[in-house]
C-alpha cells in the first residue's frame, strides 16, 4: 500500500473524533480518521444510545405492568417483554445512527479507513488494516482513543461477570443481578432491569450512590429504588465470585454473600492509551489521562487530545464540543476552551441534571450566594404526568443575581438541560429568567420559579 499524506489525521470515530473530522471537513481541511472497531464509538453502539433505549424499554414494559395500581383508569392483562426482539429494536437504532455518521463523514469528504492506529512519530501513524499495514503522514493528529471500563482484580470480566457492553445486549434478563459500583452506569442500568424485573443489588464502594451528586438531590431516585425492590449495600466492596454467589466487605469487615446470576462492574472507565504508540511520544501525561491544554493541545506540537481519553467529565457532548473546537483550531480561526458549563444527565428515575456550580462548590470558592429551589409537587405538568417528585434549584451571586449553577431532579427532566446550559453560557440572571415567559404548562416553569424564589417572589408558593 502508498503511503497517504494529509493535513488532519483523527484516531478513533466516536462522538470526538467524528465530530472533529466533519468540522474539518466542512472547513476544507483534507481529513483521515481511523477507526479500530465501529463508526460512532462508545456512545453510538455501546453507551448512551444503546442505554437510553433500554432504559425507555424497561420504562415502557413497567408502566404498562404496573398501570393497574395508577389512578388514571387503564388497565393491562399479560403485559410482556421479549428482550430479543427489544435488543433487535436497540441495534437497529445503533445501525442507522452508525450509517448516518459515516454518511456524514462522506459528505464533508474526509476518508475513513479501518484499522488499528499507531504512533511511530509525532507526524506518522501505522494503520493495521484487513489489508495490511498503511502508513499516513498528517501536519496534525488528533488522539480521540476513548475510554474502556475498568476491571476489577476481584471480579474479571468474563462468564458472568460483564461489562455495560454485554449488558446492554442481554437477550434473557438475569433472575438476580448484582452491580458493583452505584455511579452513572450502574444506577442507569440497574434502575432499568430492575424495572423489567431483576433482583436488582447494587454495592457501592462508597457511602451514597450517585456520589457526585447532593444527598437531597438523589433522595427521590433512592426512593423509587427502594419501590423497585432494588437493594443497595453502601460503604462495601466486592471480594470475588463462586458458584453464583458475589461475595462482599463492608467497610466495618463484615461479610454478606449475594445470589447473582450475572454480576456487572462498573466502577468507572479507563483511557485507551496503551497499545497506540503514546509511551515512544513520551507526552506528559495528567494522571492516566492525556494532558491538555486549554486548546487540547497535547505537551507536543501538533498533536491533540479530546474526548474520554483526557479525563474527566467524560461525556459525549464534551468530547463533540472539544472535537469541535480543535478542527476550528486547525483551520486557523481563534479558539480556545472557554465553556462556562458541561451539562450531566443521569437517566434514573426520576433523572437527575446538572450545569455550573453547585452551592457547595460556590461557597468553597468563597462566592457569597443565594438559592431558590421549587418543588415539582406544585407544578401542574409534573402533576398530569404523575411525576410530581423532584425539584428544580438555581445557585446565583448574591451581590448581582447571575446564575452560577442549575440542579435538577424530577421525571422527563433532562430537557431542561438545554435551558440550564444557555442561562449559564449567557450569563443569565435571575432576573432575567424570572422575566421569561416560560410556556404553561411544562416542567420549564419550574425554573422561573426557581429563580423568582431566589428573588423572593416565587408566584406558585
Ligand atoms: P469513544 O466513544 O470511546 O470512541 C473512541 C473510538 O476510538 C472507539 O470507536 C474506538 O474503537 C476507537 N479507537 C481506540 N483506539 C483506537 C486505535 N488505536 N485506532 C483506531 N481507533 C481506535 N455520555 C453522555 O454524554 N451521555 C450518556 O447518556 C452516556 N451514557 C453512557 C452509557 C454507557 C453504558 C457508557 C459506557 C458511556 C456513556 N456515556 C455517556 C459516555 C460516552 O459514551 C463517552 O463520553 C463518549 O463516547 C466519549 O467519546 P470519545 O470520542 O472520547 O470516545
Ligand atoms: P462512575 O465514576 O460514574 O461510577 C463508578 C462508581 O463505582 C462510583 O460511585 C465509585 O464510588 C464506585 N466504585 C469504584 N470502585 C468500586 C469498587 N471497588 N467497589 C464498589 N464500587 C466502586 O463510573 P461509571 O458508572 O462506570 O461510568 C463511567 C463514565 O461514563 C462516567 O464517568 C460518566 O461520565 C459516563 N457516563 C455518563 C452517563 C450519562 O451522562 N448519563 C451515563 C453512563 C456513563
Amino acid at each position: 500500500m502508498s503511503d497517504l499524506d494529509c493535513k488532519l489525521l483523527v484516531i478513533g470515530a466516536g462522538p470526538g473524533g467524528y465530530v472533529c473530522a466533519i468540522r474539518a471537513g466542512q472547513l476544507g481541511i483534507d481529513t483521515i480518521i481511523v477507526e479500530a472497531a465501529k463508526v460512532g464509538g462508545t456512545c453510538l453502539n455501546v453507551g448512551c444510545i444503546p442505554s437510553k433505549a433500554l432504559i425507555h424499554a424497561a420504562n415502557e414494559f413497567y408502566d404498562f405492568s404496573h398501570c393497574a395500581a395508577s389512578p388514571i383508569g387503564i388497565s393491562a392483562s399479560e403485559v410482556k417483554i421479549d428482550l430479543g426482539q427489544t435488543i433487535a429494536w436497540k441495534d437497529k437504532i445503533v445501525t442507522r445512527l452508525d450509517n448516518g455518521v459515516a454518511g456524514l463523514l462522506k459528505r464533508a469528504k474526509t476518508r475513513l479507513i479501518s484499522g488499528t492506529a499507531r504512533f511511530l512519530d509525532g507526524k506518522t501513524i501505522e494503520v493495521a488494516t484487513d489489508d495490511g499495514p498503511q502508513i499516513i503522514r498528517a501536519e496534525n493528529i488528533v488522539v480521540a482513543t476513548g475510554s474502556a471500563p475498568v476491571e476489577l482484580a476481584e471480579l474479571p470480566f468474563g462468564g458472568d461477570v460483564i461489562s455495560s457492553t454485554e449488558a446492554l445486549s442481554l437477550t434473557e434478563l438475569p433472575e438476580n443481578l448484582a452491580i458493583v459500583g452505584g455511579g452513572y452506569i450502574g444506577m442507569e442500568i440497574g434502575t432499568a432491569m430492575a424495572k423489567l424485573g431483576a433482583k436488582v443489588t447494587i454495592v457501592e464502594l462508597q457511602g451514597s450512590v450517585l456520589p457526585l451528586y447532593d444527598a437531597e438531590i438523589v433522595k427521590p431516585v433512592l426512593k423509587n429504588l427502594n419501590k423497585l425492590g432494588v437493594e443497595i449495600l453502601v460503604n462495601s466492596s466486592a471480594m470475588g465470585v463462586h458458584d453464583g454467589v458475589l461475595e462482599i466487605k463492608n467497610s466495618t469487615g463484615k461479610s454478606q454473600r449475594i445470589k447473582a446470576d450475572k454480576i456487572l462492574v462498573t466502577v468507572g472507565r479507563r483511557p485507551r492509551t496503551g497499545k497506540i504508540g503514546l509511551d515512544e511520544l513520551s507526552l506528559t501525561m495528567d494522571g492516566a489521562f492525556i494532558g491538555i491544554d486549554e486548546k487540547c493541545q497535547t505537551s507536543m506540537r501538533g498533536v491533540f487530545a479530546i474526548g474520554d481519553v483526557t479525563g474527566e467529565p467524560m461525556l459525549a457532548h464534551r468530547a463533540m464540543a472539544q472535537g469541535e473546537m480543535v478542527a476550528e483550531i486547525i483551520a486557523g480561526k481563534p479558539r480556545l476552551w472557554n465553556k462556562m458549563c458541561v451539562p450531566s444527565v443521569c437517566f434514573t428515575d426520576p433523572e437527575i441534571v446538572e450545569c455550573g456550580m453547585s452551592a457547595v462548590a460556590a461557597k468553597s470558592a468563597g462566592i457569597e450566594i443565594k438559592t431558590g429551589q421549587f418543588p415539582l409537587a406544585a407544578n401542574g405538568r409534573a402533576m398530569t404526568m404523575e411525576q410530581e417528585s423532584g425539584f428544580v434549584r438555581v445557585v446565583a451571586r448574591a451581590d448581582n443575581n447571575l446564575i452560577l449553577g442549575l440542579q435538577a431532579v424530577g421525571g422527563g427532566i433532562s430537557e431542561l438541560s438545554a435551558a440550564f446550559s444557555i442561562a449559564i453560557e449567557m450569563g443569565a440572571r435571575l432576573d432575567d429568567i424570572g422575566a421569561t415567559i416560560h410556556a404553561h404548562p411544562t416542567l420549564s416553569e419550574g425554573l422561573q420559579e426557581a429563580c423568582l424564589k431566589a428573588l423572593g417572589h416565587a408566584i406558585h408558593i
